[in-house]
């Protein structure tokens, strides 16, 4: 890191030492933690970005088992890597995960990059992520600053720059720059991973009582804890009605794969529509479609909340006869192998559900 005359004032070198001993006492035992595989930390630190560890576990495991390293990564059909990733959410990760897989096969004999811009080149891989893999894996003295990061810096400068602004992160990422001991880079980044998940907590009052930092902390001294990290206003969020339709037809029911390109892109959803329609209009696209209704079952309203919009969704299970030629029809095997995002995860146990009822009698039981 290039040193140049600091615009701000240091953090305490202490900081260092202090977290290193309460790192040693008081790791999380994590399953990405029990080596240093590059692959492993890096789909892991993956797995993590807007997702909490206690969900993350499952997927690693999962995940491990079907996918143990780079090579199988990289080879894997695409519906079977949504699957893995199935509910995870923000599913341009995975395939960004599949590309980058590719380009180390490809491109690097199938060995990892070992150096922070070697690893910041590849698809998907921010300045965070290839600070995380270059510390951990390959103990090089870089920062991995992440939102968690950036909150314990504002808290321990108690300076009020926003740390969404570029200039912000910039600031907050020099002076823990700074901090990274050359000997335990990896120690340290997870250390301060740590602290922000378990001591130094968002919203609302920080455990500052058991911060091996609180003596060292500016907001702490000031009683200001709270008044940092400063944000901008978050812009509010879109709001989108749609009616979905879940379709049976013999025993199947109707799915669609999403356009190739936005959100959640390539997955498998029940056929929509903009707009909150009646029962009496939802008929209307039926025909369309080439179908005709016979029984109306259910309607069941849900909503989701993605990061900039929201879907508000009515949705109605019928029976139908005919083409619908535009749809995939998934008999209850092939729904378990197609990925459905969790956004439909209402309509997608209301689908399991139906389709279970209609499972010939003389089924084993
Ligand atoms: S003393 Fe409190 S505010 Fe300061 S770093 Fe520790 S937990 Fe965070």
């Amino acid at each position: 890191m290039k040193k140049e005359q600091l615009q701000y004032p240091p953090l305490p070198p202490a900081v260092t030492g202090r977290l290193l001993d309460w790192y040693s006492m008081h790791r999380r035992d994590l399953p990405w933690r029990e080596s240093t595989d590059p692959y492993r930390v890096w789909v892991s630190e993956i797995m993590l970005q807007q997702t909490r560890v206690a969900a993350v576990l499952p997927y690693y495991r999962r995940w491990m088992e079907a996918l143990p390293d780079v090579a199988a990564l990289a080879a894997v059909e695409e519906d079977r890597l949504m699957k893995l990733w199935e509910g995870l959410g923000y599913y341009s990760r995975a395939r960004n995960l599949q590309r980058a897989a590719k380009v180390v096969m490809e491109d690097h004999g199938g060995r990892f990059p070992d150096t922070f811009e070697g690893l910041r080149a590849l698809p998907g891989i921010g300045d965070y992520t290839a600070g995380a893999v270059a510390s951990i894996a390959f103990h090089r003295p870089v920062p991995a600053v992440d939102g968690n990061v950036l909150r314990i810096a504002a808290r321990l400068s108690a300076l009020g720059e926003d740390i969404l602004s570029p200039g912000g992160r910039r600031l907050f990422t020099d002076m823990v720059a700074e901090l990274v001991p050359p000997d335990r880079p990896g120690d340290f980044n997870q250390a301060l991973m740590d602290l922000g998940a378990t001591v130094c907590l968002p919203n609302g009052q920080p455990d500052c009582g058991s911060c091996p930092l609180a003596a060292l902390c500016a907001a702490h001294a000031a009683g200001r804890e709270t008044d940092f990290p400063v944000k901008r206003k978050k812009q509010a969020r879109r709001r989108e009605e749609m009616t979905v339709y879940l379709l049976l037809r013999e025993g199947r029911i109707a799915l669609r794969r999403r356009e190739a390109r936005g959100l959640l892109a390539g997955l498998w959803e029940f056929p929509h529509i903009p707009g909150t329609l009646t029962e009496e209009e939802a008929a209307g696209p039926l025909d369309r479609w080439g179908l005709t209704p016979l029984q109306w079952r259910q309607r069941i309203t849900a909503r989701h909340i993605f990061t900039h919009v929201e879907w508000h969704m009515t949705g109605y299970l019928l029976e139908v006869r005919g083409t619908g030629a535009d749809f995939t029809w998934a008999d209850p095997a092939a729904l378990e192998t197609l990925a459905v995002p969790s956004a439909f995860a209402k309509y997608l146990e209301a689908a399991k559900a139906a389709l279970a009822q209609r499972r010939p009698a003389s089924s084993p039981s």
